[in-house]
């Protein structure tokens, strides 16, 4: 049953009958649908799914390319982080999805994993049950129907050019970029069907919507969640357009199971009075469970690249047309299914790192203004992404008003060595190489950002600092761990509270050498696992 302040269905939210749940998930994203579909595949459980946002079929959702549509609509929470003072004092745009799938439903579909050196890395500081071979059966089992990988259906020849001009500077090409080893230069798989997104909303939620121990909820943004001598109780929420007075209560019996997202749970933990005890009394939050990790260690992959100018070649650019629109609607084929990052290279920057360190993203169009602006000529990016940063943030209460955002500090490039900026230049230099290469540079008209006069280090730090965005991966900020600054133990259980459960990427104790979509998935697949055993 969906329900809520923008119902699927008839059923008006205020009909909505108050009963108490088994189990009360917060947050219809990546890790929410997996969660709910594979909880209450057992009958006997009955499972609340409350989303702050709405269930929609907007086309932006649908069409691959179009993602970047959705920045700034009300379906995006809308953020941008705090000035950044590496990068000019700049305000970087921080989208995150505000509907049913989440960032799922406006992501840009990679599905990359990482390298297993990544999840053994999570067990050896302090998450055991989380190696590799702990995680692989997750990972597999979520390929079983809910969520497809896929190869891109009409990839763009620009793409192709890439993959083998990475080839000319040596970078080795790889079938499987989920691979045993994922070093390499390849093409992306996509969670699609038929050239349309098919995220967890469509493979794991949307088939689990006819059971009648699953109720979802929408236009219902969690306010609080209730702790009464230890325990947690329920969660306090208010519904679409409701005023502060009107908050409705959802209690659970067995567990509250915090899927907001990095950025959405440590806000909502700390609206509860749960969290560092000078962020709350700085707001004026009655401190009710002390927790010193919730928002702090926020890490994500900054990007940068170069924008190139092409001659010979049609771009993305001109992908919006009725004829393209048409032959996505009948055939789902065309420019239109193309997710944009088409193709990508994991390179390591030194040989003995357990798994690589850098990545370069191709797309063939540009990618301009952190994609708030639509191409108006032909051209391609080169993203270069920072895999393992160094520096690190927080997201910390603005007010105690669940209607203010909380401030987005990711302190982009300010470890104390600069390291992080010094493999962005060496990055952005390894990408000049790759585009000076054939058959790539055929294509290649000009450099438009940094621009061929920009040649020194100090060029290109100006440039790091006047362009570089998010690549959307936040995590970290509920951290999983055993130490006294960890959140969540390796249960994904809050430390020091009974019945509540944390399950998104703010748990994701380290970022993977990949993305974090397919880790998420992983980390709920698992979750459902331990809430059921429980
Ligand atoms: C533009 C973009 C492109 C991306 N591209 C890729 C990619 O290509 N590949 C990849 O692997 N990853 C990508 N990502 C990242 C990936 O999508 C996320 O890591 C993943 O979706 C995180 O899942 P989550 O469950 O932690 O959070 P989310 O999917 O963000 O879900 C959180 C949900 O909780 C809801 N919520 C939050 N607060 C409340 C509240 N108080 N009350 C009720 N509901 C609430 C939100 O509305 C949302 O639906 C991208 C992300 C974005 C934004």
């Amino acid at each position: 049953m969906v329900t809520g302040g923008e119902p699927l269905r008839a059923e008006s939210a205020t009909a909505y009958p108050r009963r108490v749940h088994d189990i009360v998930i917060v947050g219809a994203g990546t890790a929410g649908c997996v969660i709910a579909s594979r909880l209450t595949e057992d009958p006997d459980l009955s499972v609340l799914l409350l989303e702050a946002g709405p269930r929609t079929r907007k086309l932006e959702t649908r069409i691959p390319a179009a993602f970047s549509r959705l920045y700034r609509t009300p379906l995006d929470w809308g953020d941008s982080t705090v000035p950044q003072e590496a990068l000019d004092g700049r305000e970087v745009v921080f989208p995150r999805g505000r509907m049913v799938g989440g960032s799922a439903a406006m992501n840009a579909m990679m599905v990359l994993r990482g390298h297993p050196a990544d999840y053994d890395a999570w067990a050896a500081a302090g998450c055991p049950g989380w190696s590799w071979a702990d995680v692989e059966p997750a990972f597999t089992r979520s390929l079983d129907g809910p969520f497809p990988l896929v190869e891109q259906r009409d990839r763009h020849v620009l793409s192709e050019a890439f993959v083998h001009a990475a080839q000319a500077v040596g970078i080795p090409f790889t079938e499987d970029l989920n691979g045993s080893d994922n070093a390499g230069v390849g093409y992306v798989r996509v969670s699609q069907r038929r050239g349309r997104r098919f995220g967890v909303a469509e493979g794991y939620l949307k088939p689990a919507l006819r059971r009648p121990n699953l109720t979802v909820v929408t236009g219902a943004l969690a306010t609080r969640i209730f702790v009464e001598g230890g325990r947690v109780r329920g969660v306090g929420y208010r519904l679409h357009g409701e005023g502060a007075g009107d908050e409705e209560e959802a209690p659970a019996s067995r567990d509250v199971v915090l899927c907001a997202g990095a950025i959405g749970s440590p806000h909502l933990l700390q609206l509860s009075g749960i969290g560092p005890r000078e962020v709350l009394e700085s707001v004026g939050v009655d401190v009710v469970h002390e927790l010193s990790g919730v928002g702090r260690n926020l890490v994500d992959h900054l990007a940068n690249g170069l924008l190139v100018r092409t001659e010979d070649v049609e771009t993305l650019a001109s992908a919006e047309s009725v004829r393209n629109l048409l032959d996505w609607g009948i055939r789902g084929r065309g420019p239109l299914t193309s997710n944009l990052g088409e193709a990508a290279a994991f390179v390591r920057t030194r040989p003995d790192l357990p798994s690589p360190d850098l990545e370069l993203v191709f797309v063939p169009v540009l990618f301009e203004d952190e994609g708030l602006k639509q191409p108006t000529e032909h051209g391609f990016t080169l993203a270069v992404v920072l895999l393992q940063p160094r520096s690190s943030g927080t997201v910390t209460l603005r007010s105690a008003d669940p209607l203010d955002s909380p401030a987005i500090d990711p302190r982009y490039l300010t470890d104390p060595e600069g390291q992080d900026a010094g493999m962005l230049l060496h990055g952005l230099r390894l990408a000049r190489r790759v585009v000076a290469q054939e058959p790539l540079s055929r294509f290649v008209s000009s450099e438009l950002l940094p621009g061929a006069q920009a040649q020194t280090d100090d060029d290109l730090t100006a440039h790091l600092r006047a362009l570089s965005q998010t690549l959307y991966h936040p995590a970290a900020t509920c951290r999983m761990g055993t130490d006294p600054h960890a959140v969540v133990d390796p249960l994904l259980r809050v430390r020091g509270l009974d019945g509540l459960r944390i399950v998104d990427a703010s748990v994701i104790p380290r970022l993977p050498s990949g993305h974090t979509n397919w880790p998420t998935v992983m980390i709920a697949e698992r979750a459902a696992e331990l809430i059921a055993a429980a």
